[in-house]
């Protein structure tokens, strides 16, 4: 290879998400000459809003718009497992890049649901099996090397390029018994890394870098699980990721060893189970019963594994926590688990709940012993033993907010691998020994709102945030064919208390002012609308700072009448 003129064939490998962030991951692969490299992308996930960034947002996912603007030179969308923050985005995203997408069968069929629900044809899937079946997307060649994670068929991708081997890890812990799903395979993994000529790039999950323990096994969790199930006596209610199809399974055995019948309750979790049931990934699940047969079970027979373990206001765990759902009910002496953990951010939610099981006198188990809750990712420990393992030339660390990359990194170049932090945004080129920055590219979010999709800094977001903190005002002033003022202003007001500190109206005091202004405002200012606006809104707020102490968000109707 030649590093003269531009003709020079390159590597390059570009985050547009879950680079610098945890959630909506999209990774962009390359392999040509400049500007004229051959795409793929692997994942295109979402992550979720809250209050204070992204109110009334439905939905966050990556600006694919470098992406969609070369979407003539994209070959294939991979998937490499089910989560939302891989998944999320397809049925939204997909016709603005129309490549096809290749996944193994259960995340395929959880990206077929994401296709349909976005009224986007499933038929663009092409379900792939492991290692050693290829896929040949223009000059890469794919294959999935499956990995333990927290969902059935989690893989790592395989990507085969003329500048050498690439290893995407995916989402992945080192888990020898999975309970379901295929278990870590470390003999295959470096059969992978002594292939040719070995790892020339290893693109790797950085979640629990700062996690100094080895990661545990999802098989940990039966035992102490059965034991806290059988010594209960009243109702057990217990939630984890809906996805989570492995503990769904260690819990319902618990129960079910416990001489519980078992109901399943939320849309997301039956969803989750019959893709696994239908894609042969999950055998031998405990029978579960219906919410209206589990109505008539006694509460010390009884166990409920539901969704919103994260607290989310309209999943089970939640509606069950407000009152009677489905004919179900909490009552004091039941038993609320939480086999899973808080993600940062989501802590009033899920406290929320507690609280609320708390009034009701239910007993509250979550992981602080960590018994009963193990993570999908792979620990510090587990990292080193990975990078050990495959012996890559070079590691880019993917899948963590910026001190996750930093660490990450550090690890890396202790050990002399040539390693980069390389957030959203940032190109890098892996066709030499060591990666270089060679672009910086716009990598923003877009907002699913309501149906439409937004850009993040359209403003959309920004005025509605204003609005909420600043309250709204709004003031018409009619002018008759002479531009003289036909009856009073008019104001109304949304979001701010009705009177003020001096005890007046508010809305009658910005009246007053208002008619005083129009009594006396020339011509000149009667006939020139952005005056009038202007002088409307200076007047509005002056009122409002004397007498609430804060300046609303204003908006202005001037209506002329004219004569024809
Ligand atoms: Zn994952």
């Amino acid at each position: 290879m030649t590093k003269a003129g531009k003709t020079r064939d390159r590597l390059i490998y570009l985050p547009l998400g879950g680079a610098g962030e945890i959630g909506m991951n999209a990774y962009v692969y390359g392999y040509g000459p400049e500007g004229e490299e051959r795409l793929i992308l692997v994942d295109i996930g979402v992550t979720f809003p809250d209050m204070d960034t992204s109110p009334g947002v439905d939905l966050i996912m990556p600006d694919v718009s470098w992406l969609a603007k070369r979407a003539d030179r994209l070959e294939a969308i991979v998937i490499t497992h089910a989560h939302e923050d891989h998944v999320g985005a397809l049925g939204h995203l997909w016709s603005r890049l129309k490549a096809p997408v290749y996944a193994r069968p259960f995340t395929a069929a959880i990206a077929a649901t994401k296709m349909e629900e976005a009224g986007q044809p499933a038929e663009v899937i092409r379900v792939v099996g492991p290692r050693p079946a290829v896929v040949e997307a223009g000059p890469f060649k794919l294959q999935f090397l499956p990995v333990s994670h927290s969902i059935p068929e989690s893989a790592a991708l395989i990507i085969d390029t003329p500048a050498g081997r690439v290893l995407h890890t995916g989402d992945f812990k080192l888990d020898g018994s999975p309970v379901v799903g295929e278990r870590f395979d470390a003999s295959e993994w470096h059969r992978v890394a002594r292939e040719g000529n070995g790892i020339k790039a290893m693109i790797c999950d950085s979640t629990n870098v700062f996690s100094p323990q080895p990661g545990r096994s999802e098989a940990t969790l039966a035992a102490p699980l059965a034991a806290l199930i059988a010594s209960k006596e009243g109702m057990v209610v217990a939630t984890t990721f809906a996805s989570n199809v492995a503990r769904l399974k260690t819990l319902a055995e618990a129960g079910q060893a416990a001489g519980r019948s078992i109901c399943l309750l939320g849309r997301a979790m039956r969803k989750m189970v019959t893709a696994a049931v239908e894609t042969g990934v999950l055998t031998d699940f405990p029978k579960v019963i219906s919410p209206e047969d589990a109505a008539d079970v006694s509460r010390g027979n009884l166990m409920l594994i539901v969704t919103g373990s994260q607290g989310e206001r309209r999943a089970a765990s939640a509606q069950l926590s407000r009152g009677k759902y489905l004919g179900l009910e909490m009552k004091e002496g039941d038993t609320f688990l939480f086999s899973s953990k808080t993600i940062p951010g989501n802590e009033r939610g899920v406290i929320r709940v507690m609280n609320a099981y708390s009034e009701m006198g239910v007993e509250i188990v979550d992981d602080r012993d960590g018994l009963y809750h193990v993570s999908g990712h792979a620990n510090r420990p587990d990292l080193e033993a990975v990078h050990e393992l495959m012996k890559p030339a070079m590691l880019i660390p993917m899948h963590g907010e910026h001190r996750h990359l930093r660490e990450h990194v550090r690890i890396a170049t202790e050990k002399g691998i040539a390693a980069e932090i390389a957030t959203n945004g940032t190109m890098l080129d892996l066709s030499g020994d060591a990666p270089e920055v060679v672009e910086y590219i716009e990598a923003g979010r877009t907002y699913l709102d309501g149906t439409v999709l937004i850009g993040a800094l359209d403003g959309v977001v920004r005025e509605r945030i204003r609005m909420a903190l600043n309250g709204h005002v709004l003031a018409t002033v009619i002018l008759d064919e002479e531009e003289a003022p036909l009856g009073d202003a008019w104001v109304e007001i949304m979001g701010l208390p009705e009177k003020g500190r001096s005890g007046k109206d508010l809305a009658e005091a910005m009246e007053a002012e208002l008619g005083e202004f129009l009594e006396n405002a020339s011509d000149r200012v009667l006939g020139d609308d952005d005056k009038m606006d202007d002088s409307i809104r200076r007047i509005v707020r002056q009122v409002a700072v004397e007498e609430i102490g804060k300046k609303p968000e204003v908006t202005v109707v001037v209506s002329r009448l004219f004569v024809e």
